[in-house]
């Protein structure tokens, strides 16, 4: 590779969030996998789901031979761009696990994802991973009627299953504010369990990790197809170079999953978007709080998340870019300029105070949606292969949660984390085109115009509602 092409890379792998950019040393791909290799678990995907997957495998067993397939370079996914909020939340609610799996069930998932923040926390130290990690928890404001209803609604169902104060509580206005000092709180919703974390330093430092523990990470070697094994054939995985042999090949590439071939309609990939703002003085954090880096939503319909960053920015994002026909994954969908604008004039709502801000990195990157809006992990003995994902966005900690389950259906351990009710869960898949397309961008656009109906009226959206329940959330 010449020196001027390892620096175009090098910027290619720094734009792509501002955590990419805070990545300490040079980035430098690992080797690609140019021969034939023979493994006892072939990892395609090198985002927190594989990682953690090899991590997990490995501190079972240090004898079992695994390799890891990254089509860039570990982290270059989700993993690497996200907004850094290792929370307890799942995609499907505790209500919807109640109904389909039984209460039982669902505590069972509310506790292991609880688990799961601490468990985080505690890898990423024992591997002297400096994530920025603090667990501030979670405050999502109120600024609307409807979103103080919609707030209340979620208290009583929480108390409804079980949860009680400790899990999540309702702050009133003022103990609201000193949390987030935003404009308009009437009050929040509050829970201990999430952390703010900077998911590059993870991502990053858990590849490393990873190969210290004897894995082989290859980089740059995207995954072309993938044979399943049947009548004791073993599962086969081909590259453009080579071809790996494997008893379990594990499939970890979420919202990358419909470009694998058989995978098309399995998940969608939605776009979250990103902006970072240059670090804040301390006259705004004394009024904007935040003081233990709680990460921070309101209760709109669309989602929006914060958090305050170990340097002292405001990373925030959300939800509304457009879903692209037929699954297309781009560089250039990362960026929307009018995605980033609305996101920029919803901080400047939140905290007029920033009017004037320089917003420094603008970015985002593909999440995996399965149609029924309900994770999975799992392993087809038979087939040899297994899979994890349909995070809907809250992956960070899932993803751990995913690999340490993985490890355990792989190794054959008879766990608690093998009888959760998200293993084995298969969605069924999503309509062709062009009914995905239109399906998708109209509840996009439904829910975007629900919540300006709600802000400008102060009522509640019924059409966003409709939306909402049709999701399942
Ligand atoms: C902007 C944004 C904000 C988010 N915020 C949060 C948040 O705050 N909290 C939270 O919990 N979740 C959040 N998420 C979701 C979370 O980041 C993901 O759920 C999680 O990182 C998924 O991890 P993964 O390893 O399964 O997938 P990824 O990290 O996407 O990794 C998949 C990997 O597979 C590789 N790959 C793809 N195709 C191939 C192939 N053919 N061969 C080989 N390799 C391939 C990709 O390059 C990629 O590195 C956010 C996502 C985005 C995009």
């Amino acid at each position: 590779m010449s020196e001027g092409g390892a620096a175009a890379d090098e910027a290619r792998y720094r734009a792509l969030s501002l955590w990419w950019d805070g990545v300490e040393g040079p980035i430098t791909p690992r080797p690609s996998l140019v021969g034939d290799i023979d493994v006892d678990v072939a990892i395609v995907g090198a985002g927190f789901t594989g990682l953690w997957t090899a991590h997990s495998l490995l501190a079972a067993d240090p004898g079992v031979r695994v390799a890891l397939l990254e089509s860039e370079v570990a982290g270059f996914g989700a993993s690497g761009r996200n907004g850094g909020w290792c929370s307890a939340l799942f995609a499907a609610s505790d209500a919807r696990i109640a109904a389909e799996h039984g209460a039982q069930a669902a505590r069972a998932m509310r506790r292991a994802m609880q688990e799961t923040v601490e468990v985080v926390g505690a890898s990423a130290r024992a591997e002297g991973i400096d994530c920025r990690f603090t667990k501030g928890g979670t405050v999502v404001v109120a600024r609307t009627t409807p979103q103080v209803s919609r707030a209340k609604d979620e208290l009583a169902e929480a108390r409804s299953l079980g949860l009680g104060e400790e899990d999540l509580r309702w702050l009133e206005r003022p103990e609201a504010e000193e949390r987030l000092g935003a404009e308009g709180v009437l009050g929040a919703t509050f829970t201990p369990h999430c952390a703010a974390l900077d998911p590059a330093r993870l991502a990053r430092g858990l590849a490393e990790a990873v190969e210290r523990r004897g894995a082989a990470l290859y980089e740059r070697t995207p995954v072309r197809a993938i044979a399943t094994g049947r009548r004791g054939r073993r599962p086969v995985v081909r590259t453009p170079e080579a071809t790996v042999h494997a008893d379990v090949v594990v499939r970890a590439v979420e919202g990358w999953a419909s470009s694998l071939p058989g995978q098309r309609r399995s998940l969608v990939p939605l776009y979250s978007l990103m902006v970072a703002t240059e670090p804040l003085p301390e006259s705004f954090w004394a009024h904007a709080g935040l003081a233990h880096r709680e990460t921070f939503s309101d209760h709109r319909h669309l989602i929006i998340y914060g958090q305050r960053t170990a340097d002292g920015r405001l990373a925030f994002g959300g939800r509304g870019a457009p879903y692209h026909f037929g699954s297309a994954i781009k560089g250039g969908f990362d960026r929307v300029p009018r995605v980033h604008a609305a996101l920029r004039d919803a901080l400047v709502e939140l905290f007029p105070e920033l009017s004037g801000v320089a917003i420094t990195h603008t970015w985002g990157g593909p999440l995996g949606v399965p149609r029924d809006w309900f994770s999975s992990v799992g392993l087809d003995r038979d087939q040899g292969i297994a899979w994890a994902g349909g995070y809907v966005g809250d992956g960070v900690s899932t993803a751990n949660l995913a690999g340490r389950t993985l490890a355990d259906l792989i190794l054959h351990r008879d766990t608690e984390l093998v009888r959760l009710p998200w293993v084995g869960h298969r969605s069924r898949r999503w309509e062709p085109e062009p009914l995905r397309w239109l399906g998708i961008n109209a509840a996009l656009w439904a829910t975007r115009a629900g919540d300006r109906s709600e802000h400008r009226s102060g009522r509640p959206s019924r059409l966003a509602a409709q939306v909402d329940r049709l999701l399942g959330h």
